[in-house]
């Protein structure tokens, strides 16, 4: 069947794109449109279809229709026996500018196509080409192959290709970078913005060349960075040539908050290869209509958070110490998350759907962020590597074996292959690592992994110059509820949870005092560890008297830090690890004098 659509922007009005699809060489006597639920890389249910209006059929140039019943919501039957031609045509409501939007404006259109463009079912594998309708002045930016300049026209081998390939269209800036002689587009859209272009340029082309030398090959024939500039943040969504990023548009100075623009874009970028092409089976050819699970995800996230910060240290972008603060950083995260060890990481990885996506006030006592666990068992992994083979093989080996094996010839992991590859590409049998961190719950001690690099891991030890007070600790986290205090969590192991406090519960006086949200966190300094404090609450509207006793805080940062004794292999891992030779530890700064 020959499927061609139409998107037509040329009267956007009220962010209403015109939609039409031809379809040619129909044998069927009905067929199925149906929009997916998902797009591959956010692994969450959708109503992408919300903004469908006024889908209906007729014969190709002829008069008459074609019977359409809607049969689900986001599937409409067509009646199509004896035609074996016709035009499909249909509205949709696009305005939300997000890494997965359809987004019309005046000035702009930015096309997921999986939001705007329905698949004929049983047709997936099928070329695809999309037509652009659009005010003459404006410039497409796609990684779809061109095929037609007037109107522009593009052509994708099959529908998982197409919905891989964003379209952007408006007026973007593009830059154009040839790390490795492979052309980088930076499209750059929206108002406003405090890039240095020139900088810009360097950076990605460094992040992209330390990625290529990490992973060992290229199979880009070319890539584009879409950046969108506006005031909220969206992160990054990874495709096969390109990832578009939602960035703030003061994003690129001062120097940490351009960081962590690098850092999404090294992340995104790193997905070219580890989820993208080094994909579980279960991830491609795609279902899209419903929920698809593996226990690979970890990897596909974790450990690419992992490789993309250790490109930027590769890429120089990253001093050492920097590279450290981020991993401590991480680190931070899984232990302040009490459900660190409720699942295995297989396990977190297969309910992404409704647990990581789907957070609610329970989420903290039950789980952790497969992201955070996956990049802090990831870099463990990746010090036993090193220690065990002497520094022989690293998580990287195991990534080109990936690699070599999987991602460059198409060829799909099957559940529970990954430690099969990590052991065969590093001699080492890692079953036992698997066990515990992979498959199992055992709490990490991280300390023991940094000792083979020479480092010791824990909490940051206060400046000796530090006298503020130590603020009484409730294990809670909360939000404004106009002006109170509104519980949101309370985690588990803490004094609030033992003296009763619920997620809803407003806190309205401690010790009989008023308390509200803006001098909240001041107001617990009144009251250190082991204080005991009467906590009012309005619960569901009522009011209440808790007794609880406050506790100490847990650590609010860790740190890796240079230690004695290091042995010759320890000091080896270490170079090979964060490319420069292990240092002696600094005698720590004795207390200021005035
Ligand atoms: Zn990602």
């Amino acid at each position: 069947m020959h499927i061609r659509y139409r998107v037509d922007a040329t009267a956007a009005e009220g962010h209403r794109g015109r939609f039409s699809i031809d379809l040619d060489g129909v044998e069927a006597p009905s067929l199925d449109l149906v929009l997916p639920s998902w797009v591959p890389g956010s692994y969450h249910i959708m109503n992408y279809v919300r903004g469908f209006r006024g889908l209906t059929a007729r014969p190709s140039g002829g008069a008459g229709s074609v019977p359409v019943e809607r049969v689900a919501s986001d599937r409409w039957r067509l009646t199509t026996a004896g035609i074996h031609s016709l035009t499909v045509q249909y509205t949709v409501y696009g305005h939300q500018m997000v890494t997965e939007a359809f987004d019309l404006t005046s000035d702009h259109l930015f096309l997921n196509p999986a939001l705007a463009l329905p698949f004929v079912d049983g047709h997936l594998q099928e070329p695809v080409e999309v037509e652009l309708h659009l005010p003459p002045d404006w410039r497409v930016v796609t990684e779809l192959e061109e095929v037609g300049s007037r109107p522009p026209t593009y052509r994708a081998p099959t529908y998982d290709e197409l919905v891989d390939c964003p379209i952007d269209a408006g007026h973007p800036l593009v830059l154009t970078i040839r790390p490795h002689g492979i052309p980088h587009r930076i499209s750059i859209c929206g108002e406003g913005g405090n890039y240095e272009a020139h900088r810009l340029e360097e950076d990605l082309a460094k992040i992209v060349d330390a990625s290529i030398r990490l992973v060992g090959d290229s199979p880009l024939r070319g890539y584009t960075f879409f950046v969108h500039l506006s005031d909220v943040p969206d992160g990054g969504l990874e495709h096969a040539s390109s990832n578009s990023a939602v960035v703030r548009r003061d994003s690129f100075a001062p120097l940490e908050g351009y960081q962590r623009f690098l850092s999404l874009q090294s992340h995104e970028y790193f997905h070219l290869w580890n989820v993208k092409r080094i994909r579980p089976k279960a991830l491609g050819p795609f279902d899209y209509t419903r929920e698809v699970s593996t226990g690979q995800l970890w990897w596909m996230e974790g450990t690419t958070d992992y490789f993309s910060d250790l490109v930027l240290r590769r890429a120089g972008l990253y001093s050492p110490a920097k590279f450290l603060e981020e991993s401590a950083r991480i680190a931070k995260d899984v232990l302040s998350s009490p459900g660190r060890n409720s699942l295995s990481l297989e396990d977190l990885s297969r309910i992404a759907w409704v647990d990581y996506y789907q957070p609610f006030e329970e989420t903290p006592n039950q789980s952790v962020s497969y992201y955070s666990k996956g990049y802090l068992v990831s870099l463990c992994l990746d010090l036993e590597i090193r220690h065990r083979t002497e520094t022989r093989a690293s998580l990287e080996t195991v990534l080109r074996r990936l690699w070599t094996e999987y991602g460059k010839p198409g060829r799909g992991l099957e559940e529970g292959e990954l430690q099969t590859v990590a052991d065969r590409a590093t001699g080492l049998d890692l079953t036992e690592f698997y066990d515990r961190y992979v498959r199992g719950t055992a709490e990490l001690d991280v300390e023991s992994f940094a000792r083979y690099a020479g480092l010791t891991f824990g909490p940051r030890p206060k400046a000796p110059d530090d006298e503020a007070p130590e603020p009484g600790y409730l294990g809670i986290r909360f939000e404004d509820a106009r002006g109170f205090v509104r519980v949101t969590h309370v985690l588990l192991d803490t004094p609030g949870r033992r003296g009763g406090l619920s997620p809803g519960d407003e806190i309205i006086a401690l010790n009989g005092s008023k308390v509200s949200l803006p001098k909240f966190e001041k107001a617990l300094e009144a009251y250190p560890p082991g204080t005991p404090v009467d906590v009012t609450v309005f619960r569901r509207g009522y009011l209440r008297h808790l007794s609880l006793t406050m506790g100490k805080s847990p650590p609010q940062k860790y740190r890796f830090a240079a230690a004695e004794p290091a042995s010759d292999l320890a000091r080896k891992v270490h170079e090979s690890w964060l490319g420069v030779p292990w240092e002696a530890p600094k005698p720590e700064a004795g207390p200021k004098k005035g």
